[in-house]
């Protein structure tokens, strides 16, 4: 899904800490650093959403689940 990025977004994912990356799932793989349930990763990882600026957008997996 994707969701374009403001300065109200990234204030508030910094405020409130939104875990919505790979690394945070449960289907994260974290040995062998893949999707456990074989989707591509790229657009989902923490790095990429780190790095994106407002006005940019960003990808959330729909089969994201919370690890933990
Ligand atoms: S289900 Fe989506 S968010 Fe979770 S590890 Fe796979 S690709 Fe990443």
């Amino acid at each position: 899904m994707r969701t374009y990025v403001d300065r109200r977004y990234l204030d508030e994912r910094a405020r409130f800490a939104l875990r919505c990356c790979c690394e945070d799932c449960q289907h994260w793989d974290g040995v062998r650093q893949l999707c456990s349930l074989g989707f591509p990763t790229a657009p989902h990882r923490r790095e990429r959403h780190e790095q994106e600026v407002a006005e940019g957008y960003i990808l959330f997996c729909k089969h994201f689940e919370l690890d933990g």
